[in-house]
């Protein structure tokens, strides 16, 4: 076998992979849905448990040699149980969506209704798109924000269930800045006699050390990501009662996967412990607290964000009295090296290509252990970059208070060192 690294046996995929080190490292990352592992998060996923086929689960498997690979799965299933305080876990999701499909298919049949948030609003594709599986496999409708508050209308939400009586409700978002009440989303749910899954991709982390009420024990199924707030490997996972044990197992394998990635569980189950571990609940302390003081911040400043704030992890500005679409502040902040993404706002005019809205995070920022110090740093510099986007000047000063921030908030050393 050639044992020679990467560097040495392709130098392209390794200079590209030095190259995204350099970019994660000089630039803000504010995508809200983005993290920076940890280096032994990084470490557990590089692993030879890449090799590994281990179709079934923990003690049954159709493979021979699975051992050890018995072991991580066992490890990530217990600390994901202890972390969110659930009966069964499920860690074989290759990635959110698909712990959604697996939910859709191990209790609904093609065709049947299911009704989540209107992705415009917040939502996520996997909730019944028609661009996706989710609106094409099954019939699916949306509820919507109230227009005034910009929050979920639970009474919208209720009557809309009672008039078409969905066979699921998904509760969840991606790009909804404010607490989700999951116990008036059961009432309903109840009250129609359907399901509930809530999808807690983006919230994990929060929900895990208790600064977000958890849906676990209350929706039927909890389906998550783990690269998001939970700081985990990119991957998926689903969290219910034991009751749905055998159907969901199912599901996953041979419902809508095979063989596991192993190397991805050992990452899993890593993140798990370093989430279970007392300073996880300090950082997503710090990452609310950022949220909110940039929010402050942006609002002292003039801008008008959806929902008048945030409670978690992200803000969604909304550009529709600003000269200036999400698209191209997309753009403006990208070029001094502040990397967000446009989104849809409630009720946005414009297409999902352009978009009124930029959506803020500070999951990542918090991981570098910024503070609120950096985060009015960073609301100005926004600021000025926004409300003068082509000025050469502005934008000058704008990269080199990033190159500043980049410089005392260091990330990667590790990587660095060895080069
Ligand atoms: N659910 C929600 C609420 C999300 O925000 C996302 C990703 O952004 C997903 C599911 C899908 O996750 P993945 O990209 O791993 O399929």
């Amino acid at each position: 076998m050639d044992e020679r690294g990467l560097q040495q046996l392709d130098p392209e995929v390794y200079g590209a992979i030095r190259s995204e080190i350099g970019r994660e490292r000089d630039s803000l990352v504010m995508i809200a849905s983005e993290n920076y592992a940890s280096r032994a998060v990084i470490e557990a996923q590089a692993n030879v448990m890449t090799n590994k086929y281990a179709e079934g689960y923990p003690g049954v498997r159709y493979y021979g040699g699975c051992d050890y690979v018995d072991e991580v799965e066992r490890l990530a299933v217990d600390r994901a149980r202890k972390l969110f305080g659930a009966k069964y876990a499920n860690v074989q999701p290759h990635s959110g969506s698909q712990a959604n499909m697996a939910v859709y298919l191990s209790f609904l049949k093609p065709g049947d209704l299911i009704m989540g948030m209107d992705l415009r609003h917040g939502g996520h594709l996997s909730h019944g798109s028609p661009v996706n599986f989710s609106g094409t496999v099954f019939n699916s409708i949306s509820y919507g924000l109230d227009p005034k508050t910009q929050r979920i209308d639970y009474d919208q939400v209720r009557d809309l269930a009672k008039k078409r009586k969905p066979r699921i409700i998904i509760a969840g978002a991606s790009a909804y800045p404010r607490l989700i009440d999951f116990h008036r989303f059961k009432e309903i749910a109840q009250e129609i006699g359907c399901y509930l899954m809530a999808d807690i991709a983006h919230i994990a982390g929060l929900v895990a050390v208790g600064l977000h009420p958890t849906p676990v024990g209350v929706a039927d199924f909890v389906t998550s990501t783990t690269h998001k707030t939970l700081r985990g490997p990119r991957g998926g996972i689903i969290l219910s009662e034991k009751k749905y044990e055998n159907k969901l197992d199912k599901g996953v394998f041979p419902g809508i996967q095979g063989g596991p990635l192993m190397h991805i569980i050992a990452a899993k189950a890593v993140a798990f412990g370093e989430a279970l571990s007392p300073g996880f609940l300090d950082y997503q302390k710090q990452v609310v607290t950022n949220a909110g003081v940039l929010a402050g911040e942006l609002m002292g400043s003039g801008f008008d964000l959806v929902s008048g704030g945030t409670d978690n992890h992200l803000i969604l500005i909304d550009l529709t009295r600003r000269k200036i679409t999400g698209q191209e502040a997309e753009t403006a902040l990208g070029r001094v090296g502040v990397v967000v993404n446009k989104n849809s706002i409630p009720f946005d005019k414009k297409g999902p290509k352009v978009t009124s809205g930029l959506r803020l995070g500070t999951p990542a920022l918090t991981t570098r252990e910024m503070k609120e110090k950096e985060m009015r740093i960073i609301a100005g510099l926004i600021k000025r970059v926004l409300e003068d986007p082509n000025n050469e000047s502005v934008l000058m000063d704008a990269r080199e208070v990033v190159s500043d921030l980049c410089q005392t908030f260091p990330i990667y050393q590790y990587l660095d060192k060895e080069r």
